[in-house]
């Protein structure tokens, strides 16, 4: 008889695979797996709840070097209050894009599947979806091994508390340093950032979200400035959403 493996993870894609079928990416504790579900596309069958994106599933599925295939499952989590909602949907498939294409560059799929689920739970709940959209991209930084330099000046050293952002430099810059570079956030700007990198999960309410909404414009296109210069990455999702917001 087959082996089969017990799962638990969040659907990050879906494909469709020949007639009936589609392949789910599931990221579990453990890694990424893909995995077949028989019948998806047919409207009435009992697999189609689960090839869903944005949902939380648990089940069994075969163990193959080659395909493994669902052979039970059950949701544990539809986050309907996300797909219910255009933008917080749109939010949170620029996330999973994310998570999909950079996932070979983290180390810990544990601490990346923790932090993926504490932050779909409070993007359920906020009324500040594109703030945790942020949040999320700034902390991802960390896992990915990318630390920017936040305490002192990346052309002097000097120790600093306020910086302003240059991106191709990796870090602050100080206020005398500043003038010999563009300039890619000002200080406030800075600031925010610095705090969305640093805050702690358990610390993040609305007031916190309320406060780094207004900065939302400037500091997103950074943020993908970012990625791009230090991960070569460029996020298609986010394309689509600057479209609808
Ligand atoms: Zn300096």
């Amino acid at each position: 008889m087959q082996k089969k493996v017990q799962f638990t993870g969040i659907v990050l894609r879906n494909l469709d695979y020949l007639d009936s079928a589609q392949i789910i990416y599931v990221l579990t504790k453990d890694n990424i797996e893909s995995i077949l579900v028989r019948g998806a596309k047919k409207i009435e069958s009992k697999t189609r709840p689960l090839s869903q994106i944005i949902t939380k599933i648990s089940g069994l599925r075969t163990e193959s070097k080659t395909f493994s295939t669902l052979t039970e499952g059950v949701v544990l989590n539809n986050y309907n209050e996300i797909k219910e909602d255009f933008i917080k949907t749109q939010a949170v498939m620029c996330i999973l894009e994310k998570v999909y294409n950079l996932y070979p560059n983290i180390s810990n799929t544990e601490i990346l599947y923790n932090f993926l689920e504490d932050v779909l739970g409070m993007i359920e709940k906020t009324k500040y979806p594109k703030s945790l959209l942020l949040l999320f991209e700034v902390k991802l930084w960390y896992l990915l091994g990318i630390n920017p330099n936040f305490t002192s000046c990346v052309e002097c050293g000097n120790h600093l508390e306020n910086g302003v952002l240059n991106v191709n430099c990796g870090g602050f810059l100080c206020q005398n340093c500043s003038t010999l570079f563009d300039v890619d956030l000002n200080v406030n700007e800075s600031t925010i950032l610095k705090y969305l990198y640093y805050i702690k999960m358990e610390k993040i309410d609305e007031h916190f979200l309320e406060l780094v909404e207004p900065f939302y414009n400037q500091i997103t296109h950074i943020v993908d400035k970012y990625y791009t210069k230090h991960l070569d990455f460029y996020n298609k999702s986010k394309e689509v959403f600057y479209k609808v917001i």
